[in-house]
């Protein structure tokens, strides 16, 4: 499939690829407008966005939702709310996405991602387990399904049309990915908390990466099953963070699983994977 295009991947629901990074941006049209999920980079690749958004449909852009805090999904969130855009599109997170990157907004030299630009704007409609959104003829349902990726994604819900926007808790075009802010341990039971919402024939389409169906979210979530359970043995076993790596048997290569091993083991010393769930 073209990467360059919107690809309608279900009933009014569309997807599109952007490179750097290869990060999708969704788009669903309903009778009252357009909802947006995730703005890019930065403000120019926003600006080009909104041209591509003009082309794809007239309706005005009434709500953008944010799958989670990392820059190439949040970075272009300013060109949909004033002074860019009057009336302003509703901004919509999950309260602990909001809360990091207003962390990283006050501190931008901080622990952060560093690529978030300073000028993006955070999300003031929060939700917390859920939330339902009201396209006119459709309803989209926001819903957290616990830690994984970070420990603010949401997933965008389209029932009428059999699908289901999973952000970075899937990706289809490469592996996962496990960073500072991942929690390993809990992403497995998070994945079946979205198996359990979705069916068979389910479009899932992934933050980066082609649309995918419940088999691909099983694999994946295996392959995190399996690397949460290596981690909670070599940590059971004694083994340090540094010697864990040199060990074989990863489900994904041993060179992008340094944090996840971080993460892993902290949680484990403090108890919080099972704490906090
Ligand atoms: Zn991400």
């Amino acid at each position: 499939m073209s990467t360059s295009l919107w690809h309608e991947v279900a009933d009014r629901v569309f997807q599109r690829r952007y490179q750097p990074w290869d990060v999708t941006v969704s788009a669903i049209l309903g009778s009252d407008g357009l909802a947006v999920v995730d703005t890019r980079c930065n403000l120019a690749e926003a600006g080009e966005l909104r041209e591509h958004l003009r082309r794809l449909s007239p309706a005005p852009v009434r709500w953008v939702v944010n799958t989670h805090v990392h820059f190439d999904h949040v970075g272009g969130n300013a060109e949909f709310v004033a002074p860019r855009q009057i009336p302003p599109a509703e901004l919509w997170g999950h309260r602990a996405m909001a809360a990091a990157l207003s962390a990283e907004q006050d501190d931008p030299e901080g622990e952060g991602d560093p690529a978030v630009p300073v000028s993006t704007v955070v999300p003031d409609r929060l939700v917390d387990r859920a939330h339902v959104l009201d396209l006119g003829d459709r309803l989209v349902r926001l819903v957290h399904p616990g830690r994984g990726h970070t420990d603010g994604d949401l997933l965008i819900h389209i029932p009428d049309a059999d699908a289901l926007l999973a952000g970075d808790l899937v990706e289809e075009s490469g592996p996962p990915a496990l960073g500072s802010d991942s929690f390993p341990l809990d992403w497995p039971d998070t994945l079946d908390a979205l198996l359990a919402a979705i069916g068979p024939a389910t479009v899932v389409v992934p933050g980066h990466g082609a649309p995918v169906g419940a088999a691909f979210v099983r694999e994946q979530r295996d392959a995190l099953a399996a690397l949460a359970a290596r981690i909670t043995a070599l940590h059971a076993a004694g083994v340090s963070a540094e010697d864990a790596l040199d060990t074989s048997g990863w489900p994904y290569p041993a060179s992008k699983l340094a944090q996840a091993v971080t993460r892993g083991y902290a949680a484990l010393d403090t108890g919080s994977a099972q704490l906090d769930r």
